[in-house]
C-alpha cells in the first residue's frame, strides 16, 4: 500500500494521529508517554509504544476472527498502525470482572472482590469534567448516542470480555477490567477503536496476583517496563 502520511491532527496522551493520502484511513503513532489521574501524573515507560501496538494488533486480529469489527487495518512498523478513520463515540466503555480502581473507591469495596457477573459502565469522555460515570439513559438524553448504539456498545463490550478473558487465561493472566472505545463509520457502523493494551486493562498474573499493567506506574510499584515486556511475550509469544 503506498499510503502517504500527512499532517498530525490529534496529539493524545499515548498516541499521535495523522491524516493520510487516503481520506478513509489514519495512522496512529504509539508513544512511550504515560499519564494517570487525568494527566496529574506523567512520565515515560520505555518501549511502551512498541508493546502496546504489538498487543493491540494481536488482540484485534483475535477479536476480528471471532466476529468483532475493529478499526485496525495494518501495522506499518513497530510504532505506526493504519486504522480506519472513524468518529469516536464520546463514551468510554469499561468492563469489570473483579473490583479495582475507581469502582473500589466509589463503593468502598475491597480491591480484588470477584463480581458475580461482568459489569459494563459508561464514562463520558470529557477531560475537563474528569470523565464522569454516565448512565445509558443520560447519554441518550443529551444526544451522545442512540438507544440502539448504547445497547450495541454494551453487547459488543461483553462479547469482547468473554473472548479476551478466555484468551488471557491461556497465557496465565486474569483480565480484571478494561476500557474500550468505539468509533462510527460514515454509514453509522460501530467499530472497536483506539487500543487494547496494559495501558487500558488490568492484568493480574494467575496464581501470584502480580500486576502486569499500568497500575505499576499509577501506584509506583516499580518494574513497569518488565511488566509490559512480560505481557508482550505472553500475548505474542515473542
Ligand atoms: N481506564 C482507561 N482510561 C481511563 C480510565 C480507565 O484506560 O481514562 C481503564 C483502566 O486501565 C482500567 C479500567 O479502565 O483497566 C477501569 O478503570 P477505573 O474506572 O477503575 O479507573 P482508574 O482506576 O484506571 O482511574
Amino acid at each position: 500500500m503506498s499510503l502517504k502520511i500527512l499532517d498530525s491532527f490529534y496529539e493524545g496522551k499515548a498516541k499521535t494521529l495523522f491524516h493520510t493520502s487516503d481520506p478513509t484511513l489514519i495512522v496512529q503513532y504509539f508513544k512511550d508517554d504515560a499519564t494517570a489521574f487525568n494527566r496529574q501524573k506523567f512520565g515515560q515507560i520505555v518501549g511502551k509504544g512498541v508493546v502496546n501496538l504489538a498487543i493491540t494488533k494481536a488482540l484485534y486480529k483475535l477479536l476480528e476472527s471471532k466476529g468483532i469489527p475493529t478499526h485496525f487495518v495494518e501495522a506499518l512498523d513497530e510504532r505506526r498502525m493504519v486504522s480506519r478513520k472513524v468518529e469516536i463515540v464520546p463514551l468510554e466503555v469499561v468492563v469489570r470482572n473483579r473490583v479495582a480502581g475507581t469502582f473500589a473507591k466509589r463503593y468502598a469495596v475491597a480491591e480484588g472482590t470477584i463480581l458475580p457477573a461482568p459489569i459494563v459502565e459508561f464514562f463520558l469522555k470529557k477531560d475537563e469534567l474528569g470523565d464522569p460515570l454516565i448512565t445509558a439513559e443520560a447519554a441518550i438524553a443529551i444526544g451522545l448516542a442512540t438507544p440502539h448504539e448504547t445497547a450495541e456498545l454494551d453487547r459488543l463490550a461483553r462479547k469482547v470480555n468473554e473472548i479476551l478473558k478466555a484468551f488471557f487465561l491461556t497465557v496465565g493472566v486474569e483480565l480484571i477490567d478494561f476500557k474500550l472505545e468505539f468509533g462510527k463509520l460514515p454509514d453509522g457502523t460501530l467499530l472497536l477503536a483506539d487500543e487494547i493494551s496494559p495501558d487500558c486493562c488490568r492484568f493480574w498474573e494467575v496464581g501470584t496476583g502480580k500486576k502486569l499493567d499500568k497500575d505499576r506506574f499509577r501506584q509506583d510499584l516499580g518494574g513497569i517496563e518488565d511488566a509490559y515486556q512480560d505481557m508482550l511475550k505472553r500475548v505474542t509469544g515473542g
